[in-house]
């Protein structure tokens, strides 16, 4: 049994790798996060392999919907599968199954937002996406003060403002982020400067976004320090 990874482009049609298109063809089936957003693909291609709905809701159930299949190829709506998606969840299982997994390399929304935004880039975290709300989210902004690699994060834009905002309580305001916006869209963008300077270009976010920020260099903030500086800005939780 064998399950291969395949990334799918990120907006372009064009960012997908050769031996990706091949797999795609010769797999029994192509399991996926949502079968019209992918059957788009596989008809652009002229690639007539039958499609399976596997996303976060139906991925507990894996085991059983694949059972009738020898050789799955796995593809979310975008990028790189087992990023910040359920082919994570699924790797797992099929690992448990014995299964043979292999993962193809191809587009992801990190490493293009990372390299372009001129930070440095030889450490770096990746943060995906920050908790929503509570305890869990003071943590991973505390982790995060204390990071001393480039982090890279992701964020949808109903959320965008108020993670900048998070960010610059605990950052800094003059701390340098990147902030990609729709890559390898038509209306790809990268702004690169404060995170002051980004709440204020970004006033209504729309689109898909990568966070990239620059390593904090400054003293570690203790815990209690910025739990102050938390309650004095009043951030969620
Ligand atoms: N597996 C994907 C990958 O390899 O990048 C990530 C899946 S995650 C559910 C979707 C998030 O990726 C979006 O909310 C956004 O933060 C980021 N993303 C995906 N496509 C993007 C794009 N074209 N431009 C900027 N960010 C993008």
């Amino acid at each position: 049994m064998r399950l291969v990874l395949v990334p799918t482009p990120i907006g372009n049609l064009e960012d997908i790798t050769l031996r990706a298109l091949r797999v795609l063809k010769e797999a029994e089936v192509v399991a996926c996060e949502d079968t019209r957003r992918t059957g788009v693909l596989l008809e652009h291609y002229g690639i007539p392999t039958p499609t399976l709905r596997l996303d976060q809701h139906t991925v507990g159930r894996a085991r059983e919907l694949l059972a009738p299949y020898r050789y799955v190829a796995y593809a979310t709506d975008a990028g790189t599968p087992g990023i910040s998606d359920p082919g994570a969840e699924l790797v797992r299982q099929a690992l448990e199954w014995g299964w043979r997994v292999e993962a193809l390399p191809g587009p992801t929304a990190l490493i293009p937002a990372l390299v372009a935004s001129g930070l440095p880039t030889h450490r770096f975290t990746f943060e995906g996406f920050l908790p929503k709300r509570g305890k869990e989210r003071r943590e991973r902004l505390w982790a995060l003060a204390r990071e001393g690699r480039t982090a890279v994060l992701y964020e949808s834009p109903h959320r965008l403002r108020k993670t900048l905002e998070d960010l610059l309580a605990v950052y800094g305001p003059k701390h340098p982020v990147a902030v990609a916006r729709e890559l390898s869209k038509v209306h790809e963008e990268i702004f690169r400067g404060s995170l002051e300077e980004a709440l204020e270009h970004f006033q209504e976010p729309r689109g898909e976004f990568v966070l990239v920020l620059g390593p904090k260099k400054a003293e570690p903030l203790e815990a209690e320090a910025l739990l102050e500086k938390f309650r004095a800005q009043g951030l969620s939780g």
